[in-house]
């Protein structure tokens, strides 16, 4: 058997939270909530499948679910959108990358990403026989170097995979990457993907930058966005991509053969709660911007150095004052001996820098977060 992966293995999240489970660690690694969905989700979760909502729901999904996308869009964002042709429901924002890589990559394309990058991306371009040209981030601030990347530019380009606010750096783009992002992608004919699972999760006062708000962007991008963030349900793998028609019928030509649908109960139980909350993700700003400071707050002894998470909710800390160890191997004893799981930074790496960061996710309760804190101030 030859195969088509040869360098991919399990991936970092699932090895590190089975790691965590079998050493009773508290599980800052993988990137999920320990606390419930919002009130009344989940009953109407189970009420929908008890009135018999079961069977397939059309192809792109739900239409009264699209329309309170579409809703959402224009409350959150204030981008008209159309429900019929350019909303697609997915199972899962993983899902849609996947297709929309799958939709457009062609042998011997390239497509931009910028290091570290979130796992799921390579893979897929890479079984569409595309190659990923790997540009990284500047060290420390996790800022996009458009330098480097005009130059990694070439004919062969056909996509630029963005991530704002970005897993795991928890960096978020600013109005002027998409201005220089939009002229880059006109002049070179190159398309977008970009994935904004964290968009509510913006802090300190900064407003999430959607390539739906800019022009030139909205037509030539496909937007990836999901319910698993937005309303801590990360196990309903539910999402919804946004793109322009023509765009948008490629995508469904191939999620119509990966999944098909989503699930439709849950496609009831997101319409229900976004018809009778649309202001509730604006919530979750004030929510997570509380539960990252209160981690870092209770950090402020340690020998660990930050910069406060600008979006996600993942919390990068430094850890060079500390040991010289390599990431992968200290986030695994740390789990083992500390009782704290993390990520390594390393592993998104094509060539990992001289830096000494491991990623901890601060979707948790605050009684997780100050028990991890006070371990790691131990240290
Ligand atoms: N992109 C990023 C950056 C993520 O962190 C995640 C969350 N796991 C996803 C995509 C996938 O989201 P979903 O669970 O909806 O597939
Ligand atoms: N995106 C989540 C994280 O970064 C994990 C999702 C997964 O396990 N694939 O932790």
């Amino acid at each position: 058997l030859i195969s088509k992966l040869p360098r991919v293995g399990t991936t970092i999240f699932t090895r590190m939270s089975g790691l965590a489970q079998a050493h009773n660690a508290l599980n800052l690694s993988q990137g999920f909530p320990d606390f419930s969905p919002p009130e009344g989700l989940a009953q109407a979760l189970g009420e929908h499948a008890m009135r018999g909502h079961n069977q397939y729901a059309p192809m792109a999904g739900l239409p009264r679910l699209r329309e309170a996308i579409a809703g959402q869009l224009a409350l959150h964002r204030n981008v008209a959108v159309d429900a019929d042709t350019e909303i697609t429901v997915v199972p899962g924002a993983t899902e849609s990358i996947f297709c929309a890589i799958t939709a457009v990559v062609t042998p011997g394309d390239e497509v931009i990403v910028l290091d570290p990058v979130y796992d799921s991306y390579e893979p897929a371009v890479e079984l569409a026989g595309g190659r990923t040209v790997h540009v990284p981030l500047r060290a420390g601030s996790f800022d996009i170097d458009w330098v480097k990347v005009e130059k990694a530019i070439t004919k062969r380009t056909k996509l630029f995979m963005l991530n704002s606010p970005h897993n795991p750096c928890g960096s978020a783009v600013s109005a002027k990457d998409l201005d220089i992002l939009g002229e880059l992608a006109q002049k070179h004919g190159f398309l977008v993907c970009s994935d904004e699972v964290y968009e509510h999760l913006v802090y300190d006062g900064r407003k999430h930058c959607s390539v739906l708000q800019h022009p030139v962007l909205r037509s030539r991008s496909f937007a990836h966005f999901s319910f698993g963030k937005t309303l801590s349900v990360t196990g309903w793998k539910t999402g919804y991509c946004v793109a322009p028609p023509e765009l948008t019928r490629e995508l469904r030509k191939v999620h119509q053969y990966v999944a098909f649908v989503a699930v439709t109960p849950v496609q009831h139980a997101l319409a229900d709660f976004l018809e009778t909350q649309p202001d509730y993700p604006s919530s979750l700003a004030g929510d997570y911007q509380r539960r990252r400071d209160l981690f870092i707050t209770a950090l402020s002894g340690s020998r660990f150095s930050w910069t406060p998470a600008a979006g996600s909710y993942f919390q990068l800390l430094d850890y060079s004052d500390i040991s010289d160890e390599a990431d992968t191997e200290l986030s695994e004893r740390w789990t083992r001996e500390l009782g704290v799981a993390s990520i390594p930074v390393s592993v998104f790496y094509e060539t990992p820098p001289e830096q000494r960061v491991l990623r901890f996710c601060f979707a948790k309760s605050d009684e997780v977060l100050l028990e991890a804190a006070e371990r790691l101030c131990a240290i």
